[in-house]
């Protein structure tokens, strides 16, 4: 029998990323789009805020459901953006203002204190009301400029961890989804994918 899941997200890539990840482990978990009203995120946590879409994605469709929050933690400033990162230059949601903020913030700090990481915290929600939270780390640096076209948002200032110095929006598709945050917390989440029936 075919199980069904609900990725609650409006991101396409992130349904396909996903997908592509539970195809090996669990091919008989079918990976759905869930477009539904998007709840206001106004918990304090990546958790909390994965929280409250999975939920709402499991109430509305009666599947269990996925969500996702992410961002991007710099030491020196105590780990922000954290979950302001996706409007830390104002509601407008702009990457290339948010990057500009940052780099910026940071002007006066030299390299060996500019320590950051993304987090991506994924959470499982039951519509019988099980809930589960993992989470993903990709450790690094920010730079002290931009570089690379590939990727998004923070990615052009983020230099991971044994890349070679190259920033993330240098690294190819297949480099980043091996190695980034997202695709940690997949990979913790796996396990726990067992609490869906067969
Ligand atoms: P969301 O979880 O898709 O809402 O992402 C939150 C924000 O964190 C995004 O708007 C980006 O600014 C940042 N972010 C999350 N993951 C990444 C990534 O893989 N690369 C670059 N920026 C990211």
């Amino acid at each position: 029998m075919t199980s069904r899941i609900v990725l609650a997200t409006h991101n396409p890539h992130k349904v396909q990323e996903f997908a592509s990840i539970v195809a090996t482990t669990r091919p008989d978990l079918e990976v759905t789009g869930y477009d539904g009203p998007e709840p206001v995120e106004d918990g304090v946590s990546f958790a909390e805020n994965a929280l409250i879409k999975a939920r709402v994605a499991a109430a509305r469709t009666g599947l269990p459901a996925l969500a996702d929050d992410s961002g991007i933690c710099v030491d020196v400033l105590g780990g922000a953006p954290g979950i302001f990162s996706a409007y830390w230059a104002g509601h407008k949601k702009d990457p290339v203002s948010n990057v500009e903020l940052l780099l910026d913030q940071l002007a006066d700090i030299a390299d060996p204190h500019r320590a950051a990481h993304f987090v991506s915290t994924i959470a499982l929600v039951t519509p019988a009301g099980a809930e589960h939270v993992v989470e993903g780390l990709w450790p690094g640096r920010i730079a002290l400029r931009a570089s690379g076209e590939g990727g998004f948002g923070y990615d052009p200032v983020f230099l991971p961890e044994g890349q070679g110095g190259r920033s993330a929006a240098e690294l190819t598709a297949d480099e980043k989804n091996a190695a980034s945050h997202r695709a940690r917390a997949f990979v913790a989440l796996v396990p726990l994918l067992a609490v869906l029936e067969h």
